[in-house]
């Protein structure tokens, strides 16, 4: 049984006070897991854009500071709250965004991964059990103390902190043989934009695919289309120098759309004789959703949206647009059910099915979070990977 079993754990966290402002490396105490909670030490965490569009209050009613954010990471259950059957102490895990209860309506049907109880919610800032948080501070963002303040969670993860607590709901236990900085993708970015490709758009072999925005989520999705026999997938960025990693996720075309003089769903429609069988949007952007519903082709065309609106506009589509028989649809955490369906498809990557290691661009030590941050908004990395903690029973597989 760990020492810290039932005890409040003092640690250090990545603290965001404020939009915009840089995070700040501070103590924080974490306290024990309650009933069908789980407190975990985290190894390894990497940013997505979600961290990043949060960490910029872009929407005003996502916004709650102080607060920890980070939902990409892999790490080691410390201890269990009382109820909990499906992990226990040492086991290797990945914290899950969207979770899965197993026991609600949703859970219980094949077709959806939106559990009723645990499903993504970006306005959820606190546990389920008591309403309350499980993090706390007496350090202000200057350094000086202060009356013991709560600080916010995220997104049902929080894994920008050494120990953070989840709903067991939320933890998917992993092959404690799996490369752990690789898991950390499985947490986010990579199964969502693999499984928008094979669960959501569910990709045939000798098909056609335009996948907007090549960050981690699109190239993900263009290595999913690959691993499914995709015969063509294009390429679509305004950010060039994500052409050469593309290349490797088997993207075959590139379109930057700042060269071209007409609209990119033209272009495509031109190099795939009337338009692709699939499309995905993964940059966020309203106006660029259009194009991607646009380049399918009539009749059969489907559009998956993946990326995150913080935007009030609405759908950029006229109703009698739905006539010419392309579909739209959203996928949310790829359509993976975490607990279920996750640990299958971490066996396939360590399989080489989809390949994870062109996804880690950076590494750096945790404390130059703010630097990390700095890449993804410039474009420079795809994930850059935070080594949180050391750890030393894995030692012979060099992670
Ligand atoms: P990223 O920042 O790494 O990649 C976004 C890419 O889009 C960049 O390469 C950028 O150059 C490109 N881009 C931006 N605007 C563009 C434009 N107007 N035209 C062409 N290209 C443009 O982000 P990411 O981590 O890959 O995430 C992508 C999106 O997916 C984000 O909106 C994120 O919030 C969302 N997301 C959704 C889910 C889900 O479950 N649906 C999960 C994770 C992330
Ligand atoms: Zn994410
Ligand atoms: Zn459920």
């Amino acid at each position: 049984m760990a020492e810290t079993q039932g005890k409040v754990i003092t640690c250090r966290a990545a603290v965001a006070w404020g939009p915009k402002e840089p995070l700040v490396i501070q103590e924080i105490c974490v306290d024990p897991p309650q009933e069908m909670e789980v407190r975990v030490k985290i190894l390894y965490t990497s940013i997505c854009h979600t961290d990043l569009g949060t960490w910029t209050g872009v929407n005003e009613a996502e916004r709650a500071f102080p607060r920890i954010l980070g939902h990409e990471a892999v790490g080691v259950v410390e201890s269990v709250g009382e109820g909990v059957k499906d992990v226990k102490e040492g086991d290797y895990v990945i914290p899950t965004f969207n979770g899965e209860c197993g026991e609600c309506r949703v859970c219980k049907k094949e077709v959806s991964n939106l559990c009723e109880r645990y499903k993504v919610d970006p306005m959820k800032r606190l546990m389920v059990n008591d309403g309350g948080t499980r993090f706390s501070t007496t350090t202000n963002k200057d350094g000086g103390s202060s009356q013991s303040q709560r600080i916010y969670h995220f997104l049902n993860t929080s894994t920008f902190t050494e120990y953070t607590v989840l709903d067991s709901a939320c933890v998917v236990k992993i092959d404690p043989n799996a490369p752990l900085k690789q898991m950390s993708l499985l947490s986010c970015g990579v199964s969502t934009g693999v499984g928008a490709a094979w669960n959501t758009a569910k990709v045939k072999e000798g098909t056609t695919t335009a996948v907007f925005g090549l960050g981690s989520v699109g190239l993900a999705v263009a290595e999913g289309a690959r691993a499914r026999g995709a015969s063509r997938i294009i390429g679509v960025d305004a950010n060039a120098s994500k052409f050469e990693k593309g290349k490797v996720m088997g993207v075959t075309d590139f379109i930057n759309p700042k060269d071209l003089t007409k609209p990119v769903h033209e272009r495509i429609r031109e190099l795939t004789r009337g338009g692709v069988d699939y499309s995905f949007e993964c940059t966020g952007n309203v106006d660029v959703l259009r194009e991607a519903f646009l380049s399918t082709h009539a009749g059969w065309g489907s559009t998956v949206l993946v990326g995150i609106y913080a935007t009030p506009r609405t759908l950029p589509l006229h109703p009698m647009e739905l006539f010419d028989g392309r579909k739209i649809t959203g996928s949310v955490f790829g359509g993976f059910k975490p607990k279920s369906q996750l640990p299958s498809f971490a066996q396939q990557c360590m399989k080489g099915v989809v390949k994870l290691e062109p996804f880690i661009t950076n590494e750096l030590p945790f404390e130059k979070i703010n630097d990390a941050f700095q890449l993804l908004r410039d474009g420079k990395s795809l994930r850059c990977l935070l080594q949180i903690a050391k750890h030393t029973t894995r030692k012979q597989q060099g992670y």
